[in-house]
């Protein structure tokens, strides 16, 4: 403890500029929590002179807490030491020292000679750092390695050397392996206590260490006789499969030497060990064999030598990827070794399922998926709505973990207001992605503007984190032509981006041709886009009763649902993934395409059943029996299974803040409003231009009507589906003649509202509900002229939200749930703009009165204004707003031909009286 307090406080000297807590700052801000507690026992010596009830000065040591890591400090009698001590630790640990603070090349090299001498003296062999640890226990060897311990080992476990190494040279960070020939050298100036072999990557003690240390390191628990851990082979050639292997380690072995014998060694001095994977606190490692061009030629001068090794052997693709370093030859990936917390052997095991995730995990899409624990069913969500729609790991947090996979900075946001909507404020999120060394690399610009700054970032994040995902997706497709695939603005600085994401690099090191890479990349990329381009889903099948209730965009869905492996000869089948309480948010992409397809079909109780026969490699990041679904695979022929039930439909916020406020639901009043209209016209033909899923037409044949023909048109064909089935079980299951006397013909069209067709033409009245907001602004503009020109119906009735009503609503439309989740802020709406992420506009009472005017004026309609939930004369208004337009003139026939501009509307259902 003494000792650790010191050197913090030297190293706290020696930069005046930035302390540890500062730096902390600089990488974490708020994402660093410190707790001080205070220490027990008092030093009863000091101040002996305060009053009896004061107690002496206790002493205090501080946890501190970081997203992937917590430290302990040791103890000191002030807080502030306390804390600065435990920030040191954590930046020693994390090893992001900034550069700035670095020594010149020459006096790195000082310090990394001292900084060995320090690490071989008896001192350092009783703290706890991994590297005593490795010391100790390399004393258990037997002969000449007695004592001796890797290079390889001094290179990775303490982040001083590595630090002051990238000091002397800055390659190091992208070749580490380098740090071990400057530990060659600076041991070669200390020949006089260390020795090191020139055929042999280890270094040892020249004398050997007090009998009374060897002694109490021997004096431990060395009960165990034998552990087992399971490791994980990845074979450098890719025709191999990655398989389990299990390490043997009795208690009076080195454990590097077994991994050195399962690599085919004898001698733990040939294994290197890669940098830690995953999480900055894992223990998981690569080890594998040093080439024998290792043996570094040690004539060159230092500091500014420069370091070339020519490996032989094949580069090892899949671990290379994994680790963003190059590595040749066989590797075993395992989470074994000393560590900061305690003097014992740690050890976990890595199975091949886990070596699938952290393979997938370095993609943004593959971060998604395993923060949803759902590898076969989850995808990056394509939008960001609001938060309380999102499920899983958050954009932002996401990216945070993408950069430290791929060893860049945290990533910057700056907030910027941007020109408001309505009256409050609104903001956009630039955002910068650094490398290690701050360098910019990319910068982003989203135009879209949120309430909340966070949803700003989160929307930023989520952009940048779908533009990164098509690249590891197609990793094969140039940078280049991926830009312009981007619609938002998005600027490449460095092409060095290409370092951080290794596979590439290491591939064109590699001698490859263009066909190995792509089986290569393949293999390693978890791509689910080629499954879903592949054969998709077959032998569909939904079977429950339909209750109606089906999701739609918007909507939060909930299914239960399994995934298996099936071998179609054995007959055998293999769960791999099961779920039974699975939420998301539909029409944002948050499920792969075809289980959102599937879903979209369903409704409410409901259960399908399909299968897909192209199966993602991610098959092993979920399947916990990795060698069963191996021997499936190599069956004849092999495929998914899926089963899905649809337990629950949330119905989108719109819906949700329009029942909440209303009686009935304003949506329910609009329908009201316009069968009013239609029963006071005695229309005998009608069209619903943006029908939907038909609940006007549905409406309407509840009422004993003028009417005689009837059709809606829309442009998606799901809504359409579900009007067809809804009308068609309210004709064809029931037709109750007496209800609709005089209905002969109901026709559904699918099609675009901003067409005409001629067929189409010649409508009494048109209705459009809540649909030009669906539309950019010009394509309702569009709409309004093909409308009143064109089809130019007698009566048109237009609704559309009040954006200025937006305000009442949102103040009605939680929940206590919600308003928990949203602690930070009043309302659910705040978070989006409009009441619906569909929306593409909502217009205040004088933006639509505008609107109407211009379009009435143009076509010689007359106009009136009106509306439902809320009155006229109480602002703001009403909720909807309608406007119905009544045409002034009588068209003529020869008007028709004229606009015979034919656009084919396709019939997508027809009913009429004969066929009944
Ligand atoms: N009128 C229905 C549906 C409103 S939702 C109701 O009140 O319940 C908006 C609908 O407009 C959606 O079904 C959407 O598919 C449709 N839509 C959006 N743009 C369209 C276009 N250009 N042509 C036809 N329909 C469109
Ligand atoms: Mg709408």
């Amino acid at each position: 403890m003494e000792t650790k307090a010191e050197e913090h406080r030297a190293v706290v000297a020696k930069k005046p500029t930035l302390t540890p807590k500062a730096i902390i700052h600089q990488s974490f801000g708020s994402k660093a929590l410190y707790t001080v507690e205070e220490v027990k026992e008092c030093r009863q010596t000091e101040r002996p002179r305060l009053s009896i009830q004061q107690k002496g000065p206790c002493l205090y040591r501080c946890t501190l807490q970081l997203p992937e890591l917590s430290v302990v400090s040791g103890t000191f009698s002030k807080k502030k030491d306390a804390e600065q001590s435990a920030a040191e630790m954590a930046i020693e640990k994390l090893a992001i020292r900034p550069v700035i603070d670095d020594p010149t090349p020459q006096e790195a090299w000082g310090s990394l000679v001292a900084r060995i001498s320090y690490i071989f003296s008896e001192n350092f062999l009783s703290s706890l750092h991994p590297l005593s640890g490795h010391i100790g226990a390399a004393l258990l060897r037997k002969g000449d390695l007695c004592g001796s311990i890797p290079i390889s080992v001094v290179a990775v476990y303490d982040a001083k050397i590595f630090s002051l190494c990238k000091c002397i040279n800055p390659e190091v960070e992208s070749n580490p392996f380098l740090v071990i020939s400057f530990i060659m050298r600076a041991t070669a100036e200390l020949s006089g206590s260390l020795v090191t072999s020139e055929q042999h990557l280890w270094i040892r003690n020249q004398n050997p260490y007090s009998q009374d240390i060897v002694e109490s390191l021997m004096k431990q628990d060395y009960s165990q006789e034998c552990i087992q851990v399971v490791a994980v082979r990845i074979p450098s050639s890719v025709e191999k499969s990655v398989e389990a292997v299990t390490l043997h380690i009795s208690s009076k072995e080195y454990y590097l030497d077994i991994i050195a014998n399962e690599l085919g060694f004898e001698d733990a001095a040939n294994v290197l060990i890669s940098r830690n994977l995953g999480r900055a606190s894992s223990e998981t490692r690569l080890f594998f064999a040093a080439p024998k061009s290792y043996l570094l030629d040690q004539s060159s001068k230092l500091p500014n030598g420069k370091e070339t090794h020519h490996f032989e052997g094949s580069l090892n693709v899949r671990a290379s990827y994994l680790s963003g370093q190059d590595i040749i030859g066989d590797v075993i990936l395992a989470s074994i070794g000393y560590t900061w917390k305690s003097r014992d052997l740690f050890y976990e095991d890595v199975t091949v399922r886990s070596y699938y995730r952290m393979l997938i995990g370095k993609t943004p899409g593959g971060i998604y998926k395993l923060s949803r624990e759902a590898m076969l069913t989850a995808e990056l969500p394509s939008k960001f709505t609001t938060r309380a729609n999102w499920r899983g790991s958050l954009p932002r947090d996401i990216l945070c973990m993408f950069c430290r996979q791929h060893h860049l900075s945290e990533p910057v946001f700056s907030i910027h207001p941007s020109k408001a909507v309505s009256a409050s404020e609104m903001f956009k999120c630039e955002l910068k992605l650094l490398s290690r060394h701050e360098d910019l690399i990319i910068k982003c610009f989203p135009e879209d503007s949120f309430k909340k700054q966070n949803d700003a970032i989160q929307n930023a994040s989520l952009k940048l984190l779908s533009w990164l995902n098509k690249y590891f997706k197609n990793i094969i497709v140039p940078f280049e032509e991926l830009d312009e695939t981007i619609d938002f603005d998005i600027q490449i600085y460095s092409r060095n981006i290409f370092r951080g994401i290794s596979a590439r690099q290491s591939l064109h090191n590699g001698q490859l041709n263009a066909i190995e890479l792509h089986k290569i990349l393949e293999s390693i990329c978890a791509n689910s886009s080629y499954i879903i381009s592949g054969n998709g889903v077959c032998s569909l099948k939904i079977g429950g009763p339909d209750s109606g209730v089906c999701p739609c965009s918007g909507s939060l869905a909930c299914m239960s649902y399994s995934v298996s492996l099936i071998g179609e000869g054995e007959n055998i089948k293999e769960m791999i993934e099961v779920c039974n309480d699975f939420e998301f948010e539909v029409g944002v992409g948050a499920v792969i395409s075809y289980v959102e397809e599937v879903v979209m079909q369903m409704s409410v109780g409901q259960s399908a059943y399909f299968t897909t026969n192209s199966l993602p490699d991610f098959i092993f990041a979920s399947a916990s029996d990795s060698a069963k679904i191996m021997s499936l695979l190599s069956s004849k022929t092999c495929y998914m299974e899926y089963e899905i039930s649809l337990t629950k439909v949330a119905e989108p916020m719109e819906d949700r803040m329009e029942q909440a406020l209303f009686s009935p639901s304003l949506s329910k009043q609009r329908v009201e409003f316009a069968v009013r209209r239609i029963l006071e016209s005695h229309a005998t033909t009608l069209l619903d231009f943006g029908c939907g899923s038909g609940s006007l037409l549905e409406a309407l044949l509840n009422y004993s009507t003028s009417l005689e023909k009837i059709a809606g048109v829309d442009i998606s064909q799901k809504g359409l589906i579900r009007a067809a089935k809804v009308l068609n079980s309210k004709l064809v299951t029931n037709s109750d003649a007496a209800v609709l006397p005089s209905v002969i013909s109901v026709t559904l069209y699918e099609g675009s509202i901003t067409k005409f067709g001629s067929r189409l033409h010649g409508f009494d009245i048109g209705t459009c509900l809540e649909v030009i907001e669906h539309m950019d602004e010009d394509q309702a503009c569009l709409f309004g002229d093909v409308a009143l020109s064109y089809f130019c119906p007698r009566i048109l009735i237009v609704s559309t939200p009040n954006f200025e009503y937006n305000v009442v609503l949102q103040k009605s439309s939680m929940t206590n749930q919600e308003q928990e989740d949203e602690s930070d802020e009043k309302s659910l709406l705040q978070s989006c703009k409009f009441r619906n992420h569909d929306h593409k506009f909502e217009w205040t009472r004088e933006q639509f009165q505008q609107w109407a005017s211009d379009m009435a004026a143009r076509h010689n309609y007359n106009v009136e204004f009106s509306g439902v939930g809320g009155s006229a004369d109480v602002e703001p208004g009403f909720a909807s707003q309608i406007a119905v337009f009544e045409r002034e003139w009588t068209p003529e026939d020869n008007m028709l031909k004229e606009a015979d501009m034919e656009y084919h509307y396709n019939v997508l259902w027809e009913w009429n009286s004969e066929s009944k």
